[in-house]
């Protein structure tokens, strides 16, 4: 199906593929959250020895939970992105077998190896993982509402954005990693697949669900032997952890993702209006309104850019090097926004 390292062991895909999952009854323990394990447990055919509800991402709340679980084989996580990493972040600490059961498409934690966590409010990615399997149940992921499932989209959008920027780093000279013009070839033809799947990613239906996961597992095709998300992120997730910092909560990942891409590929003066045409086509949510984020926030978070990536080591270069963020240039870009 797909070619080169997807970094997941095994796959399951199919309407009702929970419900046909063999697991050993109380030799497995499943992290999740109140919503998706009302719609998953009824599916399971074995029962957990425990069940471990995300409370938040900060390491001594994960360090915690990890102390008080049960010894078992394995972790089978059913959930979205912070359900996904918790089952990694156990898995990976106890050498277990982690099952993923994404019940929501919005973001990519089921395909990646390493677990999202917060240090102090800031992400960090710790750990190694592979899935096996990763259960696909389209019937259970339709449970979640459909304009967070198309929120999927975004980490594949941001390719977009993302590759601008490691284009602009890879002729400037200043690219962290060795530039490869082939993975940026390469990651274009996953964003037009992407983007040809527009009316069946907005009426997620098997298909248009089926694209996205795998999108996210053709990028780490790419991603994985580079060791590094150059391709699928850039200045688009960077304006992303300024406002994560700036207002102390989290965002549905890809509608601010999509905000992402919305300004600054006005600001790379990259196809800015074919993107925000795709976005509405395709019905993923972008707009500050949608976000509760306010003008001001917004604002600042744009003019305090370039000095927030310059004091973070570990960011890349990117457009927002290269170009000035202007009081002006806010206005112009925030009159095209809702809030
Ligand atoms: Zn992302």
């Amino acid at each position: 199906m797909i070619e080169g390292n997807t970094n997941v062991r095994s796959a399951r895909f199919g309407a009702g593929s929970l419900s046909e999952l063999d697991l050993d009854p109380g030799n497995f323990l499943v992290t999740t959250m109140e919503v998706p394990w009302r719609h998953a447990e009824p599916r399971l055919k074995a029962r957990p020895k425990a069940v471990l509800f995300v409370e938040n991402m900060e390491i001594e709340t994960l360090e915690r939970q990890l102390a008080a679980a049960p010894v078992v084989d394995t972790v089978v996580g059913i959930g979205g992105g912070q359900a996904i990493d918790l089952a990694k972040y156990i898995a990976w600490k106890r050498g277990l077998r982690l099952v993923s059961v994404p019940t929501i498409l919005s973001v990519d934690a089921f395909v990646t190896p390493a677990a999202g966590i917060r240090r102090d409010h800031r992400v960090e990615y710790v750990g190694q993982t592979s899935p096996d399997p990763l259960v696909i149940d389209y019937d259970l992921i339709r449970t979640a509402p459909p304009e967070l499932n198309i929120a999927g989209v975004g980490d594949l959008l941001s390719i977009h954005t993302a590759c601008f920027d490691w284009d602009l780093a890879g002729r400037a000279g200043k690219s962290e990693y060795p530039f490869r013009p082939e993975d940026i070839t390469h990651a274009r033809a996953i964003l037009a697949d992407t983007m040809a799947k527009a009316g069946a990613i907005r009426a997620c239906t098997d298909e248009g669900l089926r694209a996205i996961v795998e999108g996210y597992m053709r990028v780490n095709t790419i991603c994985l032997p580079a060791g590094h998300y150059r391709v699928e992120e850039g200045s688009e997730h960077y304006l992303f952890y300024e406002l994560e910092e700036r207002l102390q909560r989290s965002f549905i990942h890809g509608w601010i993702v999509g905000l992402g891409i919305h300004l600054l590929s006005r600001l790379q003066e990259n196809r800015h209006a074919e993107m925000v045409a795709f976005m509405d086509e395709v019905g993923l949510r972008y707009q500050p309104a949608d976000m509760e984020i306010r003008r001001g926030d917004l604002e600042a978070s744009l003019l305090n850019l370039r000095s927030y990536v310059a004091g973070r080591r570990d960011l890349w270069h990117t457009v927002i090097n290269e170009r000035e963020i202007t009081p002006a240039w806010v206005n112009e870009a925030l009159a095209t926004l809702r809030f």
